[in-house]
This record gives structure tokens, sequence and C-alpha cells, in this order.
């Protein structure tokens, strides 16, 4: 028998009792007529990472609503669909109720339900055993979300210097390696793309309108309703397709291809941005030569885009220059070559002259906000550097991917896990045999969760945390137009025996004599002292939600301003000298994609409006709207393989990896080469009573992974399936 088996909680907790009909209403079973005692409380939305502030209404102490708040740049006063069905998140009554704890009788592995001195005192007394043994460093910490802080907080007391979130090795990692190694500074996040003033905007295989980023989507549509010309690229006929003058539909992987044809184009037309060039950037011969081979006749035999229209879009973003935006896109781990493609894209961009430019990309600011004084942090003895091995020297963030290989066998780095608020099984690629595996191994996994996810059943201990309508968490402060802060106030007391984060790691803390680090009673006191070292207090906030500081600096840079950037050459790097240092090609180079084995199409994915991937699926308002996925047939395969719209198949990876079922919609909207469903359903935890079982998991069936020799991110869209069909 294995040290830790997976389990799934339902076998152990007894199976999940039907639903009552009244759950599919979620909170809004007694309409309220809003004439009881109207209550407002300020909350930041955390249904995705887009952190919209929002208000909270409360009739007669029950819950009502939640609207955006009218003063906030994030969500300029407007909630989308999953943030408005975030009350549901808070009475989901598949949520963890109190702390639960590996056991074995008889040889069998289970949970328990333990009280919280009981789960605290085991985590305190593991950590102190792995510190003990072998070092505080050697334990690792997974997250994705707000609250994550304060376990990261208690970790670094503690001595440890290794922490890796999904957000870039499965997501944006790529993008922001390319975007330094070309302007010294990242996109950020929110993107500090000024859609709303662009006159042309480019999307590479980013679905804004299906990717529903609040404050994105409103200046996309602001900017279609000024006539910005909207040049979509996507296998797909996406939504943002729909709504754009042009749509290339491009052969999947070649999108780097027509990248270098673009800037072939614009390069020999001399219709690029000379004096932004000339001025700013670094490395224009060499660039200019890179892509003389690079016509648009020879893109057309790779992206199967015609050269007239390969042109034709490339002096339609040349007239629009510099307010022409060449999206940098958020999830872009893709093929492998991401950091290349992306650093075409920032390249793009340069030449058209558009970064720190109305229309382009636009300077963000943030407050300068003090930290609370706490004791400084110990050096820990090793750092998230140790699991790369020596490789990918421009990875600034920790791997997950490499932080789970360390976690494996007896002579493993990492001996521990924290894993806050990310459900593993379903961002990483192929996880689950190496999670088994390294479960084996470790000494102790603490997963801190709202649901029961796929995750907890790799726990020794599963902590039920409150959600974001229950507690307080850090201030927004993240990049904007203008610098901002934003409150996230407890609305409802914590339900069943859930806790705060700052209270969980708190309690961790005193326990491991780390109590100089936490001094407070009530993380209240934390906000209300940072908010008074910039003018403001707990009780401003609680009152106005957000509160917009005026600029220091200009939005955009200046006409003929001196600018240093933060590259080696302090000039925009067309040539990226740092990659050549480490012997990357210092100018992208393309690399064509492998083709599907016959009967195979290439698995493409992507988001549906209601969901944020595989944590949201659970949510029953949202799981009214979208209660599972479906599966993109172009018509000519679906002809092939006898499939109608609304049969049931399931895929087959070249792995013979075998997804669960999930429903055919045959539609021209998709090439014949590839299919596509949507990301984050297929959960196969039984206590998400709504939506386990329902539809299917892309990640799964994600075997062929292409790792980024630049920063050792997962490609992901390398996966080839065929149909079972089920009457087959
Ligand atoms: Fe919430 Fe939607 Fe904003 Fe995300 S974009 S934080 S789900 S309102």
């Amino acid at each position: 028998m294995n040290r830790r088996e997976f389990i799934k909680l339902s076998g152990l907790m007894g199976a999940g009792a039907a639903l009552p009909p009244a759950f599919l209403s979620g909170c809004s079973e007694h309409p309220l007529p809003g004439s009881g005692e109207i209550s407002v409380t300020p909350t930041i939305c955390d249904i995705c990472f887009w952190k919209c502030a929002g208000l909270v209404y409360q009739e007669d102490g029950k819950p009502w609503k939640v609207v955006g708040n009218k003063n906030d740049l994030h969500s300029k006063g407007t909630l989308c669909t999953r943030g408005t069905g975030g009350l549901a998140a808070y009475s989901d009554p598949d949520r963890l109720k109190r702390p639960l704890l590996r056991t074995k009788t008889k040889g069998k592995q289970g949970f328990q339900e333990v009280s919280w001195e009981t789960a605290l005192d085991f985590i305190a007394e593991r950590m102190h055993g792995i510190a003990e043994t072998h070092g505080a460093d050697r334990l690792a910490m997974f997250s994705h979300g707000s609250g994550g802080a304060h376990f990261k907080h208690l970790l670094k007391a503690f001595g440890c210097g290794s922490f890796a979130a999904p957000s870039f090795a499965q997501c944006r990692g790529p993008r922001d390696v390319a975007f330094r190694q070309t302007f010294g500074e990242c996109p950020g996040s929110p993107e500090r793309t000024d859609m709303a003033n662009s006159r042309c905007i480019v999307l590479i295989g980013s679905h804004i309108g299906e990717n529903l980023h609040n404050g994105q989507v409103q200046m996309l549509a602001e900017a279609i309703s000024n006539n910005a010309t909207l040049i979509t690229v996507d296998p797909r006929f996406s939504v943002a397709a729909s709504k754009s003058r042009y749509w290339l539909p491009i052969k999947p992987g070649t999108d780097l291809a027509l990248l270098l044809a673009w800037m072939h184009v614009i390069i020999k037309d001399g219709c690029y941005d000379r004096d932004y060039v000339q001025r700013y950037t670094y490395g224009f011969a060499e660039l200019s030569r890179h892509v003389q081979a690079f016509t648009p006749e020879w893109a057309y035999l790779e992206t199967g885009l015609s050269p007239e229209l390969i042109r034709e879009t490339a002096l339609e973003m040349a007239k629009s220059a510099p307010a022409t935006l060449v999206h940098p896109g958020r999830h872009v781990t893709w093929y492998g070559d991401d950091t290349q493609r992306l650093r075409a894209i920032a390249i793009l961009n340069a030449l058209l002259g558009s970064w720190g430019r109305k229309g382009g990309f636009y300077i963000p600011e943030t407050v300068d906000l003090p930290k609370f004084p706490v004791p400084g942090y110990p050096v820990p003895e090793s750092t998230v550097k140790v699991a790369k091995k020596g490789k990918y020297p421009l990875a600034r963030q920790g791997l997950t991917n490499a932080v789970v290989d360390s976690s494996i066998g007896p002579d493993s780095h990492y001996k521990g896990w924290f894993v806050y608020g990310t459900n593993l099984p379903m961002v990483m690629p192929g996880i689950r045999p190496k999670l088994e595996q390294a479960a084996d191994s470790l000494e102790l996994i603490v997963v801190i969760d709202i649901l029961p996810m796929e995750i907890t059943g790799y726990a020794d201990v599963i902590l039920p945390e409150c959600t974001y309508l229950e507690r307080y968490d850090n201030l927004r402060n993240s990049q904007e137009r203008k610098p901002s802060l934003a409150l996230r106030a407890p609305v409802f007391k914590p339900k069943y025996d859930s806790k705060p984060g700052w209270w969980i790691a708190k309690q961790i803390g005193e326990r491991l004599n780390l109590g100089d680090y936490f001094p407070w009673k009530d993380y209240g006191e934390v906000l209300d002292w940072q908010l008074r070292q910039v003018g403001s207090s707990l009780l401003e906030m609680q009152e106005i939600g957000v509160k917009n500081f005026p600029r220091t600096k200009p939005l955009y840079f200046r006409n003929g301003e001196d600018i240093r950037f933060e590259t080696p050459t302090g000039k925009i790097e067309l040539y990226a000298t740092k990659l050549a240092k480490y012997g990357f090609d210092p100018l992208p180079r393309y690399t064509p994609p492998e083709e599907p084995p016959e009967g195979y199409y290439r698995l493409n994915y992507g988001r549906v409006p209601a969901h944020t991937g595989s944590r949201t699926t659970n949510n029953a308002l949202l799981f009214e709207l979208i209660p599972e996925n479906s599966l993109w047939v172009n018509p000519l395969v679906a002809t092939r393989w006898g499939l109608q719209n609304g049969d049931y198949v399931q895929l087959k990876n070249t792995a013979g990896i075998v997804s669960n079922r999930i429903r055919v919609r045959v539609t021209e909207r998709i090439r014949p080469d590839s299919v596509f469903m949507a990301h984050g359903f297929g959960h196969t935890a039984k206590r998400m009573r709504l939506t386990s079982g329902v539809g299917a998991d892309d990640t799964e069936l994600m075997t062929n992974i292409k790792i980024d020799p630049i920063m050792g991110a997962t490609g992901m869209r390398a996966n080839f399936v065929t149909f079972v069909k089920e009457a087959i």
C-alpha cells in the first residue's frame, strides 16, 4: 500500500445525498423586495483573478446581491456574470465544513473530521519535524488567489523560499519573460493595455469575450463602438472573431510564422515608427536581416493564410500606429516555443511604437503602500531555484512542474507542501501520475481550499477556508491607470467551521513560535495601519470600498522624452542580449508544429463566459447558465465519424488516455484539423455534487507536454485526440 493513497472524499464521508430541489436556485431562493433593512459591505470579487471591487447588499441580514463599485477602474462599476454569481460560492452546500485529517483504520486510509486545534497541532508538529530533519527550506507552496499571501508570510517566516503558482508556468510566464527581455517590464495584471483608445487591436488566440476579464471586455467593446479595426487570429471563429473586421483562421501552431511575415512587411514597406525605433530600440539591423526571408508567400505555406491577407492586415496595423495594440494575451503556454512567439508580439509592438503610447500600452501606477511592520524574514537555505536544476535562467518565478518533479522519491528536495486555492490535477497538464508519486514521498501535504476539489484527495490535512465574502484579505493595490486601493471586508460570519486564511496562518505561526510575525488579533488592524499611512482608514474604506489616488507620473511617454528601459542595453531590445548570453535565439525563430497522426485532431481549449476554469463549475448560479462543456467539431469531421449535434463522445489522446463523455457541437466555426472544448469541466471529485462527472476534462488529455527551453513552462496545445463514440 502507498504511504498516501489518493482518496475521493465521497467514499469516506458517505456518498453525497441527493441535491435538494432548491439547490439550483442558489441564494436567490426567496426573492427580496428591497424594502427591508439594507446593509452594504465592500468586497473584492474572488471568482477570478481580475479582482473587481464590488458591494454586497444584504436585506434584513440575508444575502441579496453583489454589484460593481462605480469608483473601481477594474470593473468600471459592473461585475461580470461570474462575479454576480459570487453569492452562490458562499451558499454552496458542498463547501468544506470542518478540518479533515488523513487516518488509517484497519489498513484503510480515510479522512476524519477533527477540531482546528488537532489539525493545526498536527501541521505544526510535522513542519517542525521536517525543519529538524531536513531544514525549513524543504517546504514548498503552490498558490493561486489573494489569500495565499497569508501562507506565504507564514512560510517565509519559517525559513522557506519555495513558492510556485500555475499562473506562471501554466499561463502567462512566457509572456512576462518575453516582454521583460524586450521592454524590461511585463504587461502585468490587469494588463496595461490602452484598448479603449486603440484604433487597431490584434488578438492572437486571445478569447476576450469568452474570457470575461471584466475591464478588458468593456474596453474592447468601447474600441469596437469607436470603430477600431479588430484583427483576430484564431483557428476558431471565436466571439472576438465574430466582432472583427479580419478573421485569420490560422493553422494551429504557426502563429510565429505569421508574426515574422507581418514584421517583414512592416519593415520592407518602411511603415514602422522610424523615430521611435531609432530613439528607443536596439538591434533593428539584426531584426531586418532576420525577417528578410519571411515573406507573406513563405508564411502562406505555413499558416494557410493568403499572402494578400497577411499584407493587408500588416498595413492596417501600421496605418493606426502607435494606437495599435498587438495584445500580449494571457494564457500563452501552447507549443513550447512560447517565449519566442511572445517575443515576436513584443517586437511587433515596438516596431509600431505602441509601448508607452496612447492606444497601445499605458504606464501603470500603484499606491506606495507600506508593509505592516514585522521582523525581517530569515534567509532560506535554498529557494525555488533549486527545483530548476540549473535550467531556465530567465524564469523569475517558481515553476510548479519543477517543484513537483523535485518532490518525488526518497532523495527528493521537498518534503512538504502547502497547496492554497489551486486544484493542481486540473490545472497542470497530465500531472496526476506525478502527483501520486509526490504524495507517496512527501511527509506533509496541507491543502487549504473552499471546496472538496480533486487536490484534497492527496492531502494529509484539509483546512476549510471561508469564502471571500466572509474574510479580510490584503488591500488590492494592483496596477491601473490611477493608483487605487480596494478593500475586501467580511460580509457574513464564516459558515460552518471554516476560517479566514489570515487566522489559520497566524494559528500555525504561533504554534511554531513565530508569534512576532503575527502581532494582530484581527486582520482589520493590519489594514487600518496600512491605510492610515496613506491618509485613509479602515473606517473610511468600509464606507467607500475603493479609493483612487492622483497619478504622480504621466500616463504615456512624452514626445521625444529620453527613457532608459530596464534591459541590459537600456533600450527596447529587438535583439535580446540576455537571450544571446544564455545561448538562446536572440531573435524569434519559428519551429513548425507537429502534425496530428491520421484520424487525430489537435485539442484546442478555452473558456466559457460563465466559468473560471474548474473553480466555478459547482457554483449553482453559474452551473445553471452553463452546466457542461461541449466539443466543437467541423462538419467534415462530423460526417467522417458519423457524429451529430448533441451526440456524446469520449476522446482518446495519442497516449491512450480516454476522457469522460462530452456532447458534440457540429459547427463551421472550427477548422477541420482541430477540435475545441472549454476548460474546467469533467470533475472527478464526487463531493462536488453538481459538477462531478459532468463534461470532459481537457487537462487530463494533455500528455504531450512541450517544455519551453527558455523559462520552463508547459506547452499544452501539442495534444491530439480521436473519437470514441459511445455507439461505435
Ligand atoms: Fe469577479 Fe468577473 Fe471581475 Fe473576475 S472579472 S473578479 S469574476 S467580476
